[in-house]
């Protein structure tokens, strides 16, 4: 369960921000689909969501990261299929400690940043997805993950114009705090 620090409001992005975040989705998106090469089709393979503070519970909110991957042994929206196995990955955006770094820095826009942390997650989770990471790894595992995945996500965003990447791509590409991690150890019943 997360602490909250007394400094940090969880302020939920307003509908600007919220507009912010939709372009960052679909841009981010449209880069994943061509790197991995996964069809609209495939898309749907990748359990995942993407919600922002508004719509996150109590234990999917922390103050340490831009982020916290929750599995979940199934979808709350969907029924499964019985050949599938049902992974979910929730990536639950922290609107106040992305709202927080780009207070802090002047350089830092809100576009560029929630596009690199945006691809950045959808990076592991394709990875999770396909089994080039298991969730539960060890600590050293985990940390060289996060560098590959830091490499990756400069690699997918080093040719993308949108103003104020160069700045993020800088400030963060090896950023300790980007996420964590969290999930039961259950395995899906079908798995
Ligand atoms: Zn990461």
């Amino acid at each position: 369960m997360s602490k909250k620090p007394e400094n940090i409001e969880r302020i939920p992005f307003n509908k600007e921000e919220i507009a912010v975040l939709r372009q960052s989705i679909s841009i981010s998106e449209e880069l994943i689909s061509d790197f991995y090469k996964i069809s609209t089709s495939e898309w749907k393979r990748y359990r995942y969501d993407i919600q922002s503070l508004k719509d996150l519970l109590e234990e999917e909110i922390v103050d340490i990261a831009f982020a916290q991957v929750h599995r979940y042994a199934q979808s709350p929206h969907q029924r499964l299929r019985g050949s599938e196995t049902g992974d979910f990955f929730k990536i639950c955006l922290q609107d106040h400690m992305i709202r927080k770094a780009v207070q802090r820095d002047p350089h830092i826009e809100l576009l560029p940043l929630t596009t690199y942390i945006v691809t950045h997650e959808l990076i592991h989770v394709i990875r999770f997805a396909k089994f080039l990471q298991r969730f539960y790894s060890t600590p050293n595992e985990q940390e060289a993950e996060e560098g590959r995945v830091h490499a990756l996500t400069y690699q997918l965003l080093k040719n993308c114009k949108i103003k104020g990447l160069p700045e993020v791509l800088l400030a963060f590409k090896d950023c300790r705090t980007m996420e964590t991690f969290y999930g039961t150890r259950e395995k899906a019943s079908n798995e």
